[in-house]
Parts: structure tokens; sequence; C-alpha cells
């Protein structure tokens, strides 16, 4: 049986996509490993895996009626996981509406079937991969412009869902479907 590999995500806006880019290249020198690509930059709401072609096309029907109240996430922290020898950026703290949304999020998946993971929900973007360092810089990068090391701030107001090709020279992201903002 044919299977969709997919998740859902809050997708950063051209802009923010370059910022985050930059921040990647900025801690690069001292972590080391791998910048993702610019266009791959997101935060993932909920990681589903393989899924059915079936479920897949319903899911992607049913997105649009998903709508999120919208909703700011600072990101304020560099965080290391060790394991998968990543570096992310994200809120230090989780904000109280966007754990909604990912509550959410998954009551509704529930409602198909599928399982939220027991690991508590800690929102990230993945800028580095195959890092070399244990440690996340301490500060956060310095602003091309003008040097400030201020947090960036995520403005969103929808979820996208996106499937996750496997290709040779590693995972394609593909934008299936997006919610409808509610103040639209
Ligand atoms: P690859 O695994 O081929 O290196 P990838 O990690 O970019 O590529 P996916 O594994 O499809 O692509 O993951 C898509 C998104 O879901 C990424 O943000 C990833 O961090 C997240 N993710 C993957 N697996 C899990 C998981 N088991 N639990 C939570 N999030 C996950
Ligand atoms: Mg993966």
């Amino acid at each position: 049986m044919s299977t969709v590999r997919l998740f859902y995500a809050l997708w950063p806006s051209p802009q923010l996509a370059a910022s985050l880019a930059q921040w990647a290249q900025a801690a690069r020198p001292a972590c080391g490993g791998r910048v993702m690509r610019t266009e791959t930059l997101h935060l993932t709401l909920a990681f589903l895996g393989p899924v059915e072609a079936q479920l897949a096309d319903t899911l992607a029907a049913a997105t649009p009626g998903y709508g999120i109240a919208p909703g700011e996430v600072p990101l304020d922290h560099l965080g290391v996981f060790q394991r998968p020898r990543i570096l992310w950026s994200g809120p230090r703290d989780t904000p109280p509406s966007l754990q909604a949304v990912h509550d959410d999020l998954w009551q509704r998946l529930a409602g198909y079937g599928l399982a939220k993971p027991p690991q508590p929900f800690r929102p990230h973007v993945t800028l580095l991969r195959n890092i070399e360092h244990a440690e996340p810089p301490p500060r956060l990068p310095a602003d091309a412009a003008d040097g400030a090391r201020t947090p960036l701030i995520w403005r969103y107001d929808r979820l996208v869902l996106v499937a996750s090709e496997s290709l040779s020279g590693g995972s394609r992201y593909r934008i299936v479907a997006q919610s409808r903002p509610l103040d639209a």
C-alpha cells in the first residue's frame, strides 16, 4: 500500500526564513555542521510519519478548515539536540497560544486514529545538522545590518501540511495544503 510521509508545520515568511538562514550561517563557525537550506526552514507542529495515501488525501482536504488563532512565537533561544546533533532556534518558553495550536491539532488528528507522541512539544526550527560541538552559541547571532542580538518574532496565522519526500540528495518538502486564516 502506498504511503506519504507527512507533517504539520508553521512555515516562515520569506523574510523570516532569510533572517533564520543568517542565524544559521552566523552560528556555523562555532558549531560546525551543515546549514539547512532557506526554503526548508520550518517549525514542526505534528510529525505524522508515513500515512496511507487515502488518509493523506483526507487530511489535505480537511486542512483548509483547520484555522488557527493568529499568534506570535519569539525565537529568543538557541539549543542543541545532542543525539541528532542539531542546532535549533525556538522560544525559550513555549507560548501557551502555540501549545494550544499543537494540542488542538492533535485533537483533530486523534479523530483519524493518529496518536500524539508522548514527548512534550518542544517548538524549534532546525538551523544546522551534524553539528560538531555539544554547546549552542551563548548569544543570539548578530543581525547582519545593525549588529543587534535581538530575538526574531514569528507571526503566524496558518498551519501547513507538508509531504516529506525522499530523494537521492536528501528529503524534499512539498506543501500539500494549508489552513485558511481565520481573519481572512
Ligand atoms: P531526513 O529524515 O530524511 O533527514 P528530515 O528530517 O528533514 O529528513 P523528516 O524526517 O520527514 O525530514 O521530518 C520532517 C519534520 O518532522 C522535521 O522537522 C523533523 O525534525 C520532524 N520529525 C521527524 N521525525 C520526527 C519524530 N519522530 N518526532 C517529531 N518530529 C519529527
Ligand atoms: Mg528526519
